[in-house]
């Protein structure tokens, strides 16, 4: 298949219009003094997340406007204006702060579904000061304890099914005071613990709003790396004008928008562009309870007329595959914009989507540690499909060798931001040390390789590290060992990621059994069963091979890298470091 190598997009697409003037204001509301005046701080120095998002809007017509609506997996709808939002936000603060003893700068988690309550839940946490940590409810107890033990949380708000889920962990998290159980009509449920609908209910509808530093931390959000557990990147309060403006300058966020970002709460997506970004900019946003299915997609976006829609690479694949028929059978008149994040798209998905929509998909790219849009194929530019697009104004990019001395266009290399925008993550949760050795040279090292054409576009290459990309979501290879070890028939385990024509990637176990064990079906999905619980459905391998041994390095090291280069039948390049068999 040919694809166009660019894709002129008519301006008028835009409402806002990119001429030189708009340009430099979002330079100056990006960066300059870090201040977006549009948005509503306390004094120069002093801003709240949730104030913003939120209570600021209480001022203006959009009082009554809707801020949420939101659809069950069974059909069911609630929807929420602002005003309703900031009353049961105060109330959760109230929760918090007087029944519980919340502090300013508590960790307060949540574990839940995709409704309502974990919207109001961490709009209240952040008026009352405290930190969020929200985590994706498809994660098993290990996956919850890591996160929950490693940043001390205080109090957590699941649900009864999800706690029973994770009841074997709790006796591990010292730090945890206080359950709150979202019933949602849940019947059996744990006494000992409090009953979101029954605090809920004795709380005041008033409360002031703590009147945070732009500095004081605000949201953690747990990324994956090559070695250790998951680490929790921790943004600030002033992160919200990256937020803000990048929803509005890149998604081109407009008062009557019906927008629909279909990321979980539990990654960064969810949480910049499904709670702040749209409703600092004072917009409409549906949700969706249930996870994918193309079917509902196309009616979801139809019915609810969407007209900005933010999603991810592995789900318009996903799209793609379930056929052209199912959306003729639908109407997308509303639509205005489409975006993609978290994994290359590819240029047939582009072009897809064109087809499909009569929008192309914009690309844009980003990271937990980044907190917003870093690069993106914004509105002063046409598309060129494959490519992630322009540094967002206000942000120096660049491609650095591994000395970290910047690479002329055309180069492959490390791909590098100048420090300093306001959603850049502050440190790793009490590692202070693995944050400061991410920055080099002047630049913040992202992980990911890239190349820069001679007009300024970005082009992905793939990490530098053993990350796994999974649809959208990044599996550190050691979470994966560490948990398959523990299986009682595994002796060694070694983790890539194997290259998947709809996921991107799908992960990939290497195991050696111990002694009085063999290769079998059933153990297998023993195994596959063993790590989707403990972690994820994500992390639990698509593909186990049973081997002898595995490669190491003289310390004992597993070689992924070689592991890796078996898989795809590639050179195997320095083996001397390899244990002898
Ligand atoms: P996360 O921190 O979980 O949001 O994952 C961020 C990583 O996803 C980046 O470092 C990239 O490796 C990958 N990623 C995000 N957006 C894109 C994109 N548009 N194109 C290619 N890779 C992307």
């Amino acid at each position: 298949m040919e694809y166009p190598k660019i894709i002129k997009l008519p301006l008028e697409q835009y409402a806002i219009k990119p001429n030189l003037q708009d340009y430099f204001k979002m330079v100056k509301e990006f960066s300059g003094d870090k201040v977006s005046l549009e948005l509503d701080w306390f004094d120069s120095e002093h801003i709240n997340i949730a104030h913003v998002a939120i209570d600021s809007h209480l001022k203006t017509d959009r009082r009554d406007k809707k801020a949420l609506i939101w659809e069950s997996k069974k059909g069911e709808g609630e929807e929420y204006t602002f005003q309703d939002l900031s009353r049961l936000s105060n109330k959760f603060a109230n929760v918090l702060v007087k029944d519980l003893g919340v502090r300013k700068g508590d960790r307060v988690f949540f574990f839940l579904e995709r409704v309502p309550e974990i919207y109001i839940g961490i709009l209240g946490t952040l008026k009352a000061g405290g930190v969020i940590g929200p985590l994706f409810s498809a994660f098993g107890p290990d996956a919850v304890r890591d996160r929950m033990a490693d940043s001390e949380a205080k109090v957590l708000i699941t649900s009864p099914s999800l706690k029973k889920k994770i009841n074997e962990v709790i006796p591990e998290l010292p730090a945890l005071e206080h359950i709150i159980l979202v019933r949602r009509g849940e019947g059996k449920v744990d006494l000992k613990d409090l009953f979101y609908d029954e605090v809920m209910a004795e709380a005041s509808e008033s409360f002031d709003i703590v009147k945070t530093h732009k500095e004081d931390y605000a949201i953690m959000h747990y990324t994956s790396g090559t070695t250790g557990k998951p680490k929790g990147a921790v943004h600030v309060h002033g992160a919200v004008v990256g937020h803000y403006a990048t929803a509005k300058y890149v998604l081109d966020l407009q008062e009557k928008d019906i927008y629909w970002c279909t990321a979980d709460p539990g990654w960064v997506t969810g949480t910049s562009y499904g709670m702040f970004g749209p409703w600092s900019n004072g917009v409409t946003q549906v949700v969706y309870e249930g996870g994918f299915s193309a079917k509902h997609w196309y009616s979801f976006l139809e019915r609810k007329k969407v007209t900005i829609w933010y999603t991810a690479p592995t789900a318009i694949r996903m799209l793609m595959k379930a056929g052209n028929e199912l959306p003729q059978q639908h109407g997308f008149d509303s639509l205005r914009h489409m975006y993609s994040v978290g994994e290359p798209l590819n240029p047939e998905a582009v072009v897809w989507g064109k087809e499909i929509f009569g929008k192309a998909f914009h690309d844009n790219w980003w990271q937990t540690e980044t907190g917003a849009i870093m690069i993106a194929n914004y509105p002063i530019q046409d598309i060129k499909p494959g490519s992630m697009g322009r540094p967002f104004p206000g942000i120096q990019a660049g491609i650095v060798d591994d000395n970290f001395n910047e690479l002329p266009p055309g180069k492959e290399g490390n791909l590098a931001l100048r420090p300093g925008w306001p959603s850049m993550f502050r440190t790793y949760w009490k590692k202070e040390e693995l944050y400061q050795s991410r920055f080099k040279n002047g630049w913040y090292i992202t992980g990911d390789r890239a190349r820069r054409d001679e007009e300024g576009y970005y082009w992905f290459v793939g990490r530098t590290d053993d990350v796994i990309n999974t649809a959208g979501h990044l599996v550190g290879p050691f979470e994966v060992e560490s948990v398959l070890i523990e299986h009682p028939a595994v002796a060694e385990a070694g983790v890539i990621g194997k290259p998947d024509s709809i996921a991107m990637e799908v992960v990939k176990a290497f195991v050696s059994l111990k002694d009085g064990y063999a290769p079998s079906e059933e153990l297998r999905h023993d195994i596959q069963k063993f790590v989707m619980k403990r972690l994820s459905s994500a992390a639990a391998p698509r593909e186990i091979e049973f081997i002898p041994t595995l490669p190491k390095t003289r310390s004992g090291k597993i070689m992924r890298r070689l592991l890796k280069a078996k898989e795809l039948g590639l050179p195997l390049g320095d083996t001397s470091t390899m244990e002898e068999d």
